[in-house]
């Protein structure tokens, strides 16, 4: 599929869309060395639309906090969420989501990795009535071999695990239409992958292609064991094969039992019997052994319902910079009001 056709053009609507205020979302953990210029570049690429730029700091411990409540201060556009710890990048894309109030919300990085000079051509498909554009990206600059080796590993056992047409290299940088936006977030799951869940809800969507750059400054968040359990998060929360997997190979390993018995009467019968414990602990290890795999499998799954069960808020708010300059006020009712 050539990537900047529209995936399913049924539902075009032929009016034309006009941007009444455009949400930007941007997650903020120790970027300090990012935000002015971040926010520079936004602006600049964002000039004379209706903007409004929602960071969230996700728990920062760098001087990010006072970088943010300066630009707050020196622009009325800009809406600073401060979360009451690290809550983590997903969490903190869904807090600043939350509090969007414009009609067509784009959600990007703040390490200037995602460019926000793309923005304008994302806008152009929503306005010829596409509901959700993400950005793919063509080129990766500045990230580390394992980091691509890991993504390209992910991308494949998910596309084979998951029943969901996943873009490979299409990250968190997406635009949402406010009905399509709506949907994504009355899914208020723990485990969240967001550009999983804004590929299930539907609509219309495309892609726009885009060369990602290098981190502007600082190091990627994501360690590998936080990579890990990040992919970990999106296969469960999309397939349900792993847990297949468990009963397939049961089946497997008893069908080989099964057929050791009548071989086994067999070699005593024709005397070749030879009796061995090297066989058995074999078997047994590799019983027990696949035993275990399958036990922890089905444990990932249920931590992660207990996690659901719970219904623990996905973030809390400890303050907003800001949220009084915009009307309709929709953004605090919704800190304090949902989970
Ligand atoms: N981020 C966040 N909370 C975290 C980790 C990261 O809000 O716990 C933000 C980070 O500030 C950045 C974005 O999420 O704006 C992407 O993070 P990063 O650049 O570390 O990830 P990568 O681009 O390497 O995948
Ligand atoms: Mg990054």
């Amino acid at each position: 599929m050539p990537q900047d056709e529209i995936t399913s053009p049924g539902s075009l609507e032929n009016v034309a869309r006009t941007v009444t205020l455009l949400s930007v979302v941007a997650p903020v953990f120790e970027e300090a060395d990012n935000l002015v210029e971040f926010h520079r570049r936004t602006m600049a690429a964002l000039e004379g639309l209706p903007v409004e730029l929602i960071l969230v700091d996700d728990g920062s411990n760098d001087h990010s906090a006072d970088l943010l409540a300066e630009l707050a201060a020196a622009d009325r556009r800009v809406m600073v969420v401060t979360l009451s710890r690290n809550f983590g990048h997903q969490a903190a894309l869904t807090a600043g989501l939350d509090h969007a109030s414009g009609n067509v919300v784009v959600m990007l990085d703040a390490d200037l990795q995602d460019p926000p000079e793309l923005i304008p051509q994302m806008l152009d498909r929503w306005r010829a009535g596409v509901d959700v554009v993400y950005a793919v990206r063509t080129a990766r600059a500045g990230e580390s071999r394992t980091k691509l080796a890991s993504s390209r590993a992910f991308y494949s056992v998910f596309e084979k695990l998951a029943s969901l047409d996943l873009q490979r290299n299409s990250g968190d940088f997406r635009l949402f239409d406010r009905r399509a936006l709506d949907v994504l977030l009355s899914m208020r799951e723990r485990n969240r992958f967001l550009r999983g869940m804004s590929v299930w809800i539907g609509f219309t969507q495309t892609a726009v292609p885009y060369e990602r750059d290098a981190r502007h400054a600082g190091e990627s968040k994501y360690t590998t064991r936080r990579m890990l359990s990040f992919s970990l998060d999106a296969i469960s929360s999309f397939s349900h094969v792993p847990l297949q997997i468990a009963t397939l190979l049961g089946f497997i390993v008893s069908g080989v039992a099964f057929l050791g018995i009548p071989v086994a009467i067999g070699l005593k019968i024709a005397g070749a019997f030879v009796p061995g414990v090297t066989s058995v602990l074999l078997a047994v290890l590799l019983i027990g052994g696949i035993q275990l795999i399958t036990v922890g499998l089905i444990g990932e799954y249920v931590g992660r319902i207990y996690d659901e069960v719970k219904a623990r808020p996905l973030y809390v708010v400890e303050k907003v910079l800001n949220a009084e300059t915009r009307a309709g006020g929709n953004s605090r009712e919704r800190s304090a009001g949902r989970t």
